[in-house]
């Protein structure tokens, strides 16, 4: 039995790589000092992976920004806009964050890379582009310099690639009428060479990252992963190829999978358990199995005697030798070490009995080989006890568990998630109370977030403000935010989220049943890392958690103020989230916890309610057949949260970055009152969706991008309000931005939104006097 791990976080134990990357993109370092503090990241993680014991060690899975922007150079699919860098012989390092970020200098303006969404995780990736008959070459050594370095410290190194497959399926064409694949038969000799160059240096294993295999694939796409594989064995007949498969399960692809020549298969036993069996019954005999029971995207112990169970099945049927043992897929998606959490009276402290973060999942990897290899050693047999131990103190801890939240959970009926009146009914009450004009202007909730009130919160946490203090420079600040919104003629308000962090630790840090760390960062995309709040228990709201700020905003206006609340569903899918009950249940207790104070807004004379589910889209499962269920308890959670209130209390929600045609139905579902969308970028045309569908509920399609200080004009607001008029009645539509403020500075922020109200008036005035 072997144990390895599929990949390790790189950005440092203390994130040094993101503070050397951004040193190197001011200029305060050298490109010499950059690729020596990466050199030093590669090699302390290597020597923690081989004192854990493992048998081989991932490689290449080093990165400055992205594997797939790695990939794409060593692959030489750089795109054409680039090649002006390389006649000019910029480096290869600038030539890499270029593709990445961009490259405003010397006259030219290059833009960057699309990012996206790795598969179903808050890692992004850089998406290839691809060209019709575009040739690729090999333009970096990376996995080759890696693998060498190290080899040269003794360390047994098996290198990692994304395979041809999955790297093409992860890219997006960029012209048209013709199909990505099309490329594999020139990509691949790029493949071979780079396979070519690890056989010369002796390498045994290498992996192949095809995690698209879990996932729903087309007939041409089979066809594409037989033909590669084909070659590739063809060409390395002794070569050892490990394929990876993550994410979901691949019995839906067994046929395939297990007709594909390479020597080992890993799958992810976290995710799907349950195809371990179906797997094994279908595995031909010169082909071994990597048993991913290590969870590589949470935060929770390893249940040892859960995963021996799977380890032993395996083999049983296969025998020791075709048996691997490793995380479920590269520990990137977690923190780097628990040990680093060391503050003593934090909550956190009593939580960590139950965690491992990446280094404590290798030790996990190593144990249990050592137990289902029949090590009865004293150390092996105490780990075994105190892992048992752990896993029953969870199921049992007061900490965890708490009966009115759980009886709270089990009385959910229909009529929870039930407004009392339809929307048609509750639109005619909203008018006749709130009394709002044609297009009516708001926006998304949070104002410019200045250094200035960021540097107020430090010195409050720091205790160089007091509570007393803090509370009325936060004031200050809502009540110049309420009053400027009064000048410039916005119709309904915002308080401004001053009093904010983020908008799910806002709520985190009030609710019970989350716990945050102090070091705990993952990588999200590029030096940008993000430290998700741990929900480890039944969640419960103590107190109220805006009605202070809403209402003190609403008390200093005669305008209606909307309260601004973040979705049950976004909290949960920014966060690491429990694994021992479903994670539709968590989402209910905290939909719960929303339902709650939303009605005591209401109590507070709060008319107009939004709850924001950015993440709605983004937490669709890879598979297709999985999607009804999740969006059916998503959206059930939401209406949870939001249908505690008299007809006449208005409910709106928001979503950015969304696509909404394949999941329109269910959008409609959630019944919100009024819902604000991006749709500026588009030009309007996320719309259509909606207009297709007959989406009967308010909209507001954003009117301007908030990505960028760019003020949009007047003119160009109206065009595209009369866009959204064309396809939707005049009576269903908002004004408002795309997305929240709190990136932009007041002086952009306060033209555009000037402007914004210019742009409703003129439709107002449209639409009151129609051209005959
Ligand atoms: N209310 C939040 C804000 O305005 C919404 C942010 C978001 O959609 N991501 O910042
Ligand atoms: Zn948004």
């Amino acid at each position: 039995m072997l144990t390895h791990n599929l990949g390790h976080p790189r950005i440092g134990a203390r994130r040094e790589l993101k503070k050397a990357c951004e040193n190197y993109w001011t200029g305060k370092i050298s490109q010499h000092e950059l690729l020596q503090t990466a050199q030093q990241l590669r090699k302390a993680n290597w020597k923690l992976q081989k004192e854990a014991g493992l048998d081989l060690i991932p490689v290449n899975d080093f990165s400055f920004y992205d594997q797939v922007l790695d990939m794409s150079l060593m692959l030489g699919a750089i795109p054409p806009r680039y090649q002006v860098l390389q006649e000019q012989g910029v480096s290869a390092t600038d030539l890499y964050f270029a593709m990445a970020r961009g490259y405003q200098k010397d006259g030219l303006d290059l833009v960057a890379m699309e990012m996206t969404k790795w598969f179903d995780t808050n890692y992004h990736y850089i998406v290839p582009e691809f060209y019709q008959n575009q040739t690729f070459k090999r333009c970096s050594t990376k996995v080759l310099d890696e693998y060498r370095e190290a080899k040269s410290m003794g360390i047994p190194a098996k290198p990692v690639l994304i395979g041809p497959v999955s790297y093409l399926l992860l890219g997006k064409e960029k012209d048209k009428d013709f199909d990505k694949l099309e490329l594999l038969s020139s990509l691949l000799p790029v493949y071979l060479e780079l396979l070519r160059g690890l056989e010369k240096e002796d390498v045994e294993w290498v992996q192949l990252d095809e995690p698209f295999l879990a996932l729903d694939l087309e007939d041409k796409e089979k066809r594409a992963f037989e033909y590669a594989y084909q070659v590739i064995r063809q060409t390395f007949p002794k070569l050892k190829i490990l394929l990876a498969t993550y994410f979901e399960g691949i019995a839906h692809n067994l046929q395939l999978a297990s007709s594909l020549p390479v020597c080992a298969l890993h799958l992810d036993l976290v995710r799907a358990p349950e195809q371990l069996e179906k797997v094994i019954n279908y595995l031909p005999e010169q082909m071994s199995l990597s048993l991913g029971v290590v969870d590589g995207r949470n935060i929770w112990k390893n249940n040892y005697e859960s995963s021996l169970k799977l380890i032993r099945l395996a083999v049983e049927k296969l025998g020791k030798e075709r048996v691997f043992i490793a995380p479920s897929c590269s520990l990137l998606h977690v923190p780097y070490d628990l040990e680093l959490e060391t503050e003593e009276n934090s909550a956190l402290h009593e939580v960590k009995q139950w965690l491992a973060f990446a280094r404590q999942k290798l030790d996990e990897t190593v144990i249990l080989k050592e137990l289902a290899d029949g090590n009865t050693s004293e150390e092996v047999d105490r780990k075994f006890q105190e892992n048992q131990q752990a896993v029953e103190s969870r199921k049992t801890s007061e900490l965890i568990h708490n009966q009115f939240v759980k009886d709270r959970v089990k009385a959910y009926e229909q009529a929870h998630a039930n407004r009392k009146s339809t929307f048609t009914s509750r639109k005619a009450q909203q008018q006749a109370s709130l009394k709002l004009s044609l297009f009516p202007t708001t926006t998304i909730g949070s104002f410019p977030q200045t250094q200035e009130v960021r540097s107020w919160r430090r010195q409050f946490k720091k205790g160089q403000l007091t509570a007393a203090q803090y509370d009325q420079l936060i004031e200050e600040e809502t009540e110049k935010a309420i009053r400027w919104q009064e000048e410039i003629g916005i119709d309904v308000l915002v308080h401004g989220e001053f009093e904010r962090n983020d908008m799910v630790e806002y709520f985190g840090e009030q609710l019970l049943g989350f716990v945050f760390t102090q070091n705990a960062w993952v990588q999200s995309y590029g030096s940008r890392c993000v430290k998700p709040p741990i929900i480890f228990g039944d969640v419960y709201r103590p107190e109220p958690m805006t009605v202070r700020w809403t209402s003190f905003a609403q008390r200093l206006t005669n305008k209606y103020v909307k309260g601004m609340l973040t979705g049950p569903v976004t909290i949960l899918q920014w966060s690491f989230v429990r694994d021992d009950q479903p994670r539709s249940e968590t989402c209910l207790q905290i939909a719960y916890a929303i339902r709650d104070e939303v009605q005591d807004l209401e109590k507070n004379g709060i008319k107009i309610i939004q709850i924001d589910e950015p993440a709605i889209r983004e937490g669709l499962p890879l598979l297709r057949k999985d999607w009804d269920h999740y969006l059916n308890w998503a959206v059930t959670a939401f209406r949870v949260s939001a249908a505690g209130v008299e007809d006449d209390t208005q409910i709106h929600t928001h979503m950015c970055y969304s696509e909404f045609n394949d999941i329109i139905e269910h959008i409609a579902a959630m019944d919100a009152d009024v819902i604000s969308i991006e749709t500026s970028r588009s030009q309007m045309e996320l719309l259509d969706a909606f207009a297709d569908f007959d989406y009967p509920n308010e909209i507001g399609p954003g009117v301007y991008d908030i990505h960028s200080p760019r003020v949009p004009t007047t003119e160009e607001m109206t065009a595209l309000l009369k866009k959204a008029a064309d396809v939707l009645p005049a009576s269903q539509l908002w004004v408002n931005p795309d997305c929240g403020l709190k990136t932009r500075a007041w002086e952009e922020t306060k033209q555009a939104l000037i402007k914004m109200v210019e742009a409703a008036g003129r439709m107002r005035e449209l639409v009151s006097k129609p051209a005959v």
